[in-house]
């Protein structure tokens, strides 16, 4: 384990424990949110692929990546998306839901194949009420404000990496890895092309996107993690030199 992969699992070490304190209606079985809408950083793409290389088959890899139905795709990360909004020129329309509408390929009988090495975005799918009902999830305030810092502390843990819709970033990936070659032949090309036309370039943090009232909330989860070390440094310290590895 490389030392982004070591700081990626105490972001989700310390997300599980913030979340212990809320109570939330999702229950194991349930996979309405498990649609392809979820988006990762490549950091999250290689500790998928080296959990799935480990427990499966490559045709089992190559199978659940040619499942991708087409999306719109994302025109900002999350990070360039806070970029453009402290630069007050960021545009509703550029923050847009990627338009995927099939369910997650990694779904089996309505149980998630990677879930010990899920991503971000699916550990922070909750909803206090259930979804069925409302049509959306319910989650309070802070929650969410939380969930987009993290999202940005990964994305920053991922700078100058991939970052996109979790298939586009697992195919485009494929060339990097040391087994793409075996992937590769059993993926068309121009599916692979596709997807790393799809994705986008993940950035460091701009800033964080805060009101006054949430800046206390954010700061004390972020100190959780960033008093956390890895070999002889802080994750603070790590993250703010310009290499992470
Ligand atoms: S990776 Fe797992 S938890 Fe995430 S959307 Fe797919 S099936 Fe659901």
């Amino acid at each position: 384990m490389n030392s982004k992969e070591k700081i990626l699992e105490v972001i989700y070490e310390k997300y599980n424990e913030y979340t212990k304190k809320e109570n939330f209606f999702c229950y194991k079985g349930c996979s309405l949110c498990c649609t392809q809408n979820v988006v990762i950083s490549e950091v999250e793409g290689d500790v998928i692929y080296n959990f799935i290389i480990k427990n499966q088959e490559v045709s089992w890899l190559a199978e659940k990546l040619m499942a991708k139905k087409q999306a719109k795709p994302l025109s900002l990360t999350t990070n360039g998306f806070a970029r453009k909004c402290l630069e007050q020129t960021a545009d509703e329309e550029e923050n847009d839901e990627a338009l995927v509408y099939g369910k997650c390929p990694f779904l089996d009988k309505s149980i998630c194949t990677i879930y010990p090495v899920r991503p971000f975005s699916c550990r922070s799918f909750y909803s206090q009420e259930n979804c069925a009902k409302h049509n959306t999830a319910i989650i309070n305030e802070e929650h969410l404000v939380i969930n987009t810092v993290t999202q940005q502390i990964i994305e920053h843990l991922s700078q100058n990496g991939y970052w996109g819709i979790m298939l586009d970033v697992l195919l485009a990936m494929i060339e990097k890895k040391e087994n793409g070659e075996k992937i590769k032949q059993l993926i068309p090309r121009e599916i692979v092309k596709k997807a790393q036309k799809d994705i986008l370039i993940a950035e460091p943090i701009p800033g964080f996107l805060l009101k006054p009232e949430e800046t206390e909330c954010v700061f004390n989860f972020l100190q959780t993690i960033m008093v956390e070390k890895i070999g002889p440094r802080t994750i603070e310290e790590i993250l703010n030199c310009k290499q992470t590895e």
